[in-house]
């Protein structure tokens, strides 16, 4: 890769904290190494009060854009120049373009997880969905199920705030006459999250619990019984590769090609993203099978996931 870093490379990245587990360099960098293009991607831990000075070093450097993860998506679509129009109805960026020094912000984090429940052969359309999480990442996703087709998403999540944010999303759901029942709860109310899971076609994790490296022993789901042959259970988290969710779903009933880690839906968001740096498609099945290569090589066996899995 150093060989090809000229004076006229351009820089784009990944902002966010914590940061040095992100599988994005390595996605991105063969994407540009596989088309030739002249761009180099890297990770910078930012939080949120770095995000300002971040945003103008972006436009002194001329880098040609970056993803943003948590925790730093709202603060970023706060201080963009203009917004996509899902980005300003979810109020969260998971992508800057940077065209001439105008800050674009964009978000592609709902459209990874249709796109890889598609390519898992999962369709959202007339689906049952339940949400766990009414973070950036989980509002991105239920945006994007309302806006492809699901008949009803239920969301739960842990605080007060989540459950207004869903409400308020809802209303501007609603105004576009998109026809999708959202309702949202808290996560303490157990009965009726059991029954939503039960009845359900789709449980979708949405929060950062199971993530590597403090919580992988960790699952939002106590009661195991609502596990079912017909649910397909999806876990947004990528590292570890097989979260606890996952873990007890497969041992309580769920079909294997039903329990889905979120590894596709950071290739899936990738692939839009990459679109919007360079108008290109994302060599999503070159990108597959060097990703699959990589973790044969260099990550642990599954059953052996460590907090130190890069990808
Ligand atoms: P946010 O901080 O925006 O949201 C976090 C969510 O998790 C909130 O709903 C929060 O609830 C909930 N949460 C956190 N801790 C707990 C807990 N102990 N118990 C119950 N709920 C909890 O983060 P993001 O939405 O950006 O990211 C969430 C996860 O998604 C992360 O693990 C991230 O790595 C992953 N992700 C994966 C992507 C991929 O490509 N696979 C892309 C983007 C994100 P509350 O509102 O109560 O605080």
């Amino acid at each position: 890769m150093d060989t090809r870093i000229s004076g006229k490379t351009r820089l784009l990245g990944v902002l966010g904290t914590p940061i040095k587990h992100s599988g994005s360099p390595i996605m991105y960098n063969f994407c540009f190494d596989y088309y030739g293009i002249d761009c180099v991607y890297l990770a910078f831990d930012t939080d949120e009060s770095q995000v300002k000075s971040t945003l103008d070093a972006m436009k002194r450097l001329n880098m040609r854009g970056a993803n943003v993860t948590m925790p730093c998506k709202q603060e970023v679509a706060r201080n963009m120049d203009k917004l996509s129009p899902a980005a300003k109805i979810i109020g969260a960026v998971n992508t800057i373009v940077n065209d001439n020094g105008v800050l674009t912000g964009h978000i592609t984090d709902g459209m990874g997880v249709v796109l890889d429940l598609k390519d898992h052969g999962v369709s959202i359309v007339d689906k049952d969905i339940v949400l766990l999480g009414a973070g950036g990442a989980a509002t991105a996703i239920m945006v994007q199920c309302a806006l492809d087709g699901a008949k009803s998403v239920t969301v739960f999540n842990r605080g007060e705030e989540g459950v207004k944010k869903v409400k308020h999303i809802n209303e501007k759901i609603k105004e576009d006459g998109i026809a999708c029942n959202m309702e949202c709860y808290l996560l303490a109310e157990q009965d009726i999250m059991h029954d939503k899971i039960c009845s359900a076609d789709i449980l979708i994790n949405a929060t950062s619990v199971g993530m590597a490296p403090a919580q992988t022993e960790k699952s939002l789901i106590n009661d195991t019984s609502v596990f079912h042959e017909n649910l397909v259970v999806y876990d947004v988290i990528y590292n570890p590769l097989v979260t606890k969710l996952m873990k007890d779903a497969l041992e309580n009933g769920c079909k294997a090609e039903n329990v889905i880690g979120g590894k596709g839906m950071l290739l899936w968001q990738g692939a839009g993203a990459f679109k919007l740096y360079t108008g290109l498609d994302m060599p999503a099945q070159e990108l597959k099978e060097f990703l699959a290569k990589r973790e044969k090589e260099d990550v642990e066996p599954l059953a052996d996931i460590a907090e130190n899995v890069t990808y």
